[in-house]
């Protein structure tokens, strides 16, 4: 068994391994004519039951050939122009040769003393990152595993900021557009039930302003604290980006800790025509990004940024064993210091090999012809009449219902585009998302690949069109 521990004896092997793994994949990126097999939970359930894991085969080239019938042959890919469907990107092979690397050598995040060179690089990619944000000199900030994290540790910073035993008075301001992980935040966090207040948004899916203004005045008359402000750069469902001056300007006058969540919108970070799109995120407290969403990275990787870097002591603890205090003073950087995490992935990595082969305009000009390709997806779908679209996008998502020309209820259009999301899904032959929007059942692309083309939207809003038509037809025929 001990053939299977890498080191310097099986150096051999695992060169053989390794490189076996990766034809198997590469074969099987160019093999796939679909992003999914359309094959269901009941389906393939058998065969992942079916394997003992008592019983282990001892080759990993036999279990790669099993891999293929569990995993391979099902799997969803993202790197398909025709998944459209959620905020997951396609990679780019810098970030996956950064990947096969760090999970060899292992380092972990916690301390200087196993990761070394590793937490120099994550703290030159944080000051690369608060650079492009323009936080200042005080800045700092952490990788975590995804924007959940970073927004619960964010939220973390402004409860112990905002220096109130009473927990039940602190609030948080987010739009309803926001992502659910304020809410579980503020759960986690030992905050009232009633600790988050949703600010409605306008027809563009931004945070009204005005309205935030108002409620915040609220609070000041009832006494209670207004803990944060959360700002969505780049909402999940559309991509909208919130009013960033107006909030900071607010956020200053009731003093409330301003956090951008701009888990989607940070690819405008290295935007080469975009940036301005996040003109004011400059003056926040903290900011969520994901760079496993806009800057083509494989999951997991994402970062916490804030604005004064003594806040995160608010997340330090010491252990004997681990980073003891004399390691501040002796001035050993313990990433764990930072992080809500202990042993921690050096998902770093990825960013930096990204970074050091493309260049960030090279990313940042991936994410602007996906931005591009929205721009364009707009105009086919304003003018098709088989559909409804909501929202011009901002970044690279498109919200849309498919309307028949036949008078039928609203709840009958609701179950046909329901029902063509899950046929195309089932057919493999596209993958898109769904939401609600005023309580209605709508359509999702969030594009993300740049191989994806105009054609391709035209191409898969003809399906769901094709699948939604029958779902009616039928349905009149039973009817
Ligand atoms: C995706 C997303 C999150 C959550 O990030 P994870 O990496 O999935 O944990 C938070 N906020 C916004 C706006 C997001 O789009």
């Amino acid at each position: 068994m001990r053939s299977h521990l890498l080191n310097d004896t099986t150096a051999e092997s695992y060169r053989r391994s390794v490189t076996e793994g990766v034809e198997r994949v590469a074969n099987k990126l160019a093999a796939t004519r679909r992003p999914f097999t359309g094959i269901s939970p009941d389906e393939l359930a058998p065969a992942v039951d079916a394997v003992d894991l008592d019983k282990p085969l001892g080759d990993a080239s036999a279990v790669l050939d099993e891999l293929e019938q569990v995993y391979l042959r099902d799997a969803v890919y993202f790197h398909h122009p025709r998944y459209l469907g959620h905020l997951n990107c396609p990679v780019v092979i810098p970030a996956v040769l950064g990947e096969a690397v760090l999970s060899a050598v292992n380092s972990s995040l916690d301390t200087w003393d196993q990761s070394a060179g590793a937490t120099l690089i994550e703290r030159k990619l944080i000051d690369w990152t608060t650079g492009r944000i323009g936080l200042g000199p005080a800045a700092d900030g952490v990788f975590t595993s995804g924007g959940t994290q970073s927004n619960l540790q964010a939220l973390l910073l402004a409860r112990e900021e905002a220096k109130t035993d009473d927990l039940s008075r602190l609030r948080i301001f987010s739009s309803e557009c926001s992502h659910f992980s304020v809410q579980k935040s503020a759960t986690l966090l030992g905050l009232g039930s009633s600790a988050v207040v949703s600010i409605p948004c306008g027809r563009d899916k931004k945070m009204q302003s005005v309205v935030l203004a108002a409620e915040l005045e609220r609070c000041r008359a009832e006494g209670l604290v207004p803990m944060a402000i959360v700002a969505t750069a780049g909402t999940t469902d559309f991509g909208s980006i919130d009013p960033l001056p107006e909030i900071a300007a607010l956020a200053d006058e009731y003093g409330a800790w301003m956090h951008v969540d701009a888990a989607y919108g940070c690819g405008l970070l290295a935007s080469p025509t975009r940036r301005h799109l996040l003109d004011g995120i400059e003056r926040a407290d903290s900011v969520t990004v994901d760079f496993h969403k806009s800057f083509f990275q494989p999951v997991s990787s994402s970062a916490l940024l804030v604005r004064d870097r003594a806040t995160l002591r608010h997340a330090t603890y010491h252990a004997d064993y681990l980073n003891p205090r004399r390691t501040v003073e002796e001035r050993i950087p313990n990433q764990v210091d930072k992080s809500l995490q202990t042993t921690r992935r050096f998902d770093a990595l990825k960013l930096w090999m990204t970074l050091r082969v493309m260049g960030a305009d090279g990313v940042g000009g991936l994410f602007d012809e996906v931005c591009d390709l929205a721009a364009a997806g707009w105009d086919v779908l304003a003018a098709d009449p088989r559909y409804d679209v909501v929202v011009q996008p901002q970044l690279s998502t498109l919200v849309f219902r498919y309307i028949p020309t036949a008078v039928t209820s609203p709840a009958e259009i609701d179950r046909a585009n329901l029902y063509a999301r899950k046929a195309l899904f089932a057919s493999g032959e596209a993958v898109v998302a769904g939401t609600k929007v005023d309580g209605r059942q709508y359509l999702k692309f969030t594009l993300l690949n740049p191989e994806t083309t105009v054609h391709d939207i035209a191409a898969v809003l003809d399906l769901i069109a094709g699948h939604a038509e029958q779902y009616l037809g039928e349905n009149l025929v039973h009817a």
